[in-house]
């Protein structure tokens, strides 16, 4: 077995121990295999070993590998989710190319990938960023701008809006990962409370996906826990 087929076993058996610790069905919660800065060869073994759905950040080096997915393994039925942070001009190739898209932090970029998705595709999936740490230097809508954005983007229709996405700030403190989650967790309630349907909470990476499944998580974003080290340091 490879190294990645190995290391996909061991995340899906943290998922199912996160989830049964928690009291919930691990076929609610999603593995995102998150393979930025891998190329090809390491997603076509993920492929080979069962996994289906892939997050990328970065629009070009997502669409080499669509395209390179394609012509290595054409009977492969994989998601591509786009989880990065979203530049007005990048938003056309990501409606045309993506199932899903975690990192919407504007009504203006909701708006553009509405717009642009073909109308042959099944409504893009959204997930709002959410700033949940409140820290000045990462994207996301602060929580109190979350509501009146929800409601637009689920009137659009070239989206469907899913839920929220988090990257809460890093900290090893258990409790400290789930407060974070747990708030997360909150609006997304909160949503639901104002009568738009959310059924996805996008939250956890390989150094906190426990926290968060215990705190509700339906999709985890797992990188560096599947492929291993990334050459360039990035989130
Ligand atoms: C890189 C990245 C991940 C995966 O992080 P790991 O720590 O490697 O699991 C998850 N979510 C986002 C938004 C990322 O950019």
């Amino acid at each position: 077995m490879s190294s990645i087929a190995k290391q996909l076993q061991v995340v899906n058996s943290r998922i199912a121990a996160a989830a049964h610790a928690a009291g919930r069905d691990p076929q609610e919660i999603q593995l995102l295999a998150v393979s930025k800065f891998f190329d090809i060869s390491s997603v076509l073994e993920a492929v080979r070993a069962g996994q289906t759905a892939f997050g990328e950040n970065y629009v070009q080096e997502a669409l080499d590998k669509i395209d390179a997915l394609k012509l290595a393994a054409p009977e492969a039925v994989v998601e591509w989710h786009f989880i990065g942070p979203i530049q007005s001009n990048k938003t056309r190739q990501i409606a045309e190319h993506f199932d899903w898209v975690h990192s919407v932090d504007r009504e203006k970029i909701a708006r553009r990938l509405s717009e642009q998705r073909p109308p042959q595709l099944p409504p893009l999936n959204i997930c709002l960023q959410v700033n949940i740490s409140e820290e000045d230097s990462k994207s996301g809508l602060s929580p109190d701008e979350l509501l009146p954005v929800a409601q637009a983007v689920a009137a659009m229709p070239g989206l469907r809006l899913r839920g929220l996405m988090a990257i809460p700030a890093p900290t090893e403190v258990e409790e400290e990962q789930r407060a974070a989650f747990r708030r997360l967790r909150e609006l997304s309630d909160l949503l639901v409370a104002n009568g738009i349907p959310c059924d996805t909470l996008s939250m956890g990476m390989s150094a906190d996906m426990d926290a968060a499944i215990a705190e509700g998580a339906t999709i985890v974003r797992v990188g560096t826990a599947i492929f291993g080290q990334r050459q360039i340091k990035s989130i």
